[in-house]
């Protein structure tokens, strides 16, 4: 069997940690802090300790179901999932087991190949989604030689869960959906998906199937006698390119083993392992827990939770232009805009909506503005996207420069200059303005003057002959030239001082 018939069958566990000022169920903060300092009776698991449920991780978690097209539950639960580690301190994890908040959805994506990115051999791929579902964090030990430290700030932040169905069928597909769900959470301001934060992280299940390379174009449900390696989970991978890493090492592994052993799995047989980043290696770390060796059990202290349609579409209200429609509104603006502008453009939403912003302001045509965008004003705007305040400052001050440039005061050379002296230090624009004007009436003019003059002897010999209204041509001319920009006595007084020289 050649190598290319082996198909990898994958399915993602994307852990996102919620946006949420506090933490899922007590009151405690969820910003970065000192080790132990955001911490409570609750999430220290206290003995007759109350949780009680923070709505604003459920108001998130529906908007996920909404931005994953899935279905809501009209009635959500949680339930104690039970093991044992040093940083769970209750001795289970509060999670949700039958009755998860989000169910049955399913998300269209761009797959492109990480090595040629922008190749034409990129194709929409839909994937469909088990479930997603809501539940705490546990607190982060971090070893240190004979030492381990537990830091209980992160217990009982909230996460969601978002599990695929097996329906990713390479390297590439799995990291561009990987990529494409921190999109969507990010875009409706669910998760700021920072990794190196760890607020996204993934487990990865995978194996090899061995007899039908036509899987590629089915879904989970279409499966039919296929056979595959054993499932193995890869546990906590969290970057994206550790994703890649791990799962093109597992693919080999997985089909060197296949051609040794001719395992195949059977019912029970799967394994975790993890990966180490420096050896870019997989390990073996366990044979997995079967589900009900969690020992699931009703979580007794919160009620269960009605979600009304009613409460659905008031938070879809919330939420918003969609990417999709963003995208749409682009190309409608300006037809023929190629993929990679609108990927820019779309990469924040923040960014699409001071598109958007500025195009009402200003009055510029949407190609100029978009030009502007994507040259001249993103390193400013990637340098200050994330402080509001001066975010909303300089947008201020550029609205007025555009305006001169559409007004045709200002050109696009100028802007130029404006926005590099900005972009090294020079934070006012006004005064930066005021130097344009200024240098160029002082040197520009005087050079344009000469050129009209020199190249219009007939009409100086005029003037010289005393027809002082033959200099209103070459007034013209240089206003024409300036775009309106000078002063007409200005011109004609440097006008005389030429004629006089000659
Ligand atoms: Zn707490």
């Amino acid at each position: 069997m050649n190598d290319t018939e082996f198909i990898p069958i994958i399915g993602l566990e994307i852990h996102v940690q919620l946006k949420t000022a506090s933490k899922l169920f007590c009151s405690c903060s969820t910003d970065e802090a000192d080790p132990n300092s955001n911490v409570c009776e609750i999430c220290l698991a206290y003995p007759g300790s109350m949780p009680s449920l923070n709505l604003e991780g459920v108001r998130k978690s529906i908007m996920a179901g909404i931005a994953l097209n899935s279905h809501i539950a009209d009635i959500t639960s949680w339930d104690r999932k039970s093991y044992m580690y040093p940083d769970l301190f209750k001795g289970y994890q509060i999670s949700q087991y039958d009755r998860p908040i989000c169910y049955d959805g399913n998300v269209e994506f761009i797959v492109r190949s990480r090595k040629n990115y922008y190749s034409s051999d990129a194709y929409i791929k839909r994937i469909g989604i088990f479930r997603a579902h809501l539940e705490e964090d546990t607190a982060k030990s971090t070893h240190e030689g004979d030492f381990t430290y537990i830091d209980a700030n992160k217990a009982g932040i909230p996460l969601l869960e978002i599990v695929t169905k097996p329906e990713l069928y390479s390297v590439d597909e799995a990291v561009s959906f990987a990529k494409k769900v921190r999109d969507l959470m990010r875009w409706f301001d669910i998760s700021e998906c920072d990794m190196e934060k760890g607020h996204m992280r993934f487990d990865a299940n995978i194996s090899i199937c061995v007899n039908n390379p036509n899987i590629k174009s089915k879904s989970y449900e279409e499966w039919e006698d296929i056979l595959f390696t054993p499932i193995v989970e890869i546990k906590n991978l969290n970057s994206f390119g550790n994703l890649e890493a791990a799962l093109e090492y597992e693919i080999k592994r997985q089909i060197e083993e296949y051609k040794q052993t001719g395992n195949l799995y059977s019912k029970g047989q799967k394994e975790t392992r993890g990966f180490d980043a420096d050896k870019g290696i997989t390990y073996i770390q366990r044979k997995k827990e079967e589900a009900n060796e969690y020992r699931y059990i009703p979580e007794p202290d919160i009620p269960y939770l009605e979600i009304t349609q009613e409460d659905i579409d008031q938070i879809k209200s919330q939420m918003g232009i969609t990417p999709l429609e963003a995208a749409d509104s682009i190309r409608s603006d300006v037809p023929n805009i190629s993929e990679y502008v609108i990927e820019l453009i779309l990469g924040e939403r923040r960014l699409f909506d001071i598109y958007i912003d500025l195009k009402q302001e200003t009055g510029l045509e949407p190609r100029k503005l978009i030009n502007l965008i994507t040259n001249e004003l993103k390193p400013d705007l990637d340098l200050l996207i994330d402080q509001q305040d001066k975010l909303s400052d300089w947008l201020n001050q550029i609205i007025q420069v555009l305006i001169y440039f559409r007004d045709n005061k200002v050109s696009q050379n100028q802007l130029k200059i404006m926005f590099s002296k900005h972009q090294v230090g020079e934070t006012d624009f006004e005064k930066l303005l005021s130097e344009l004007k200024n240098d160029e009436v002082d040197i520009d003019l005087q050079s344009i003057v000469n050129t009209v003059v020199e190249s219009n002897p007939s009409v100086v010999e005029q003037i010289k002959g005393g027809k002082e209204s033959a200099k209103m041509f070459l007034v013209g001319q240089v206003m024409k030239i300036t775009k309106g920009k000078a002063d007409p006595n200005e011109i004609k007084s440097l006008i005389d001082k030429k004629i006089n020289e000659i």
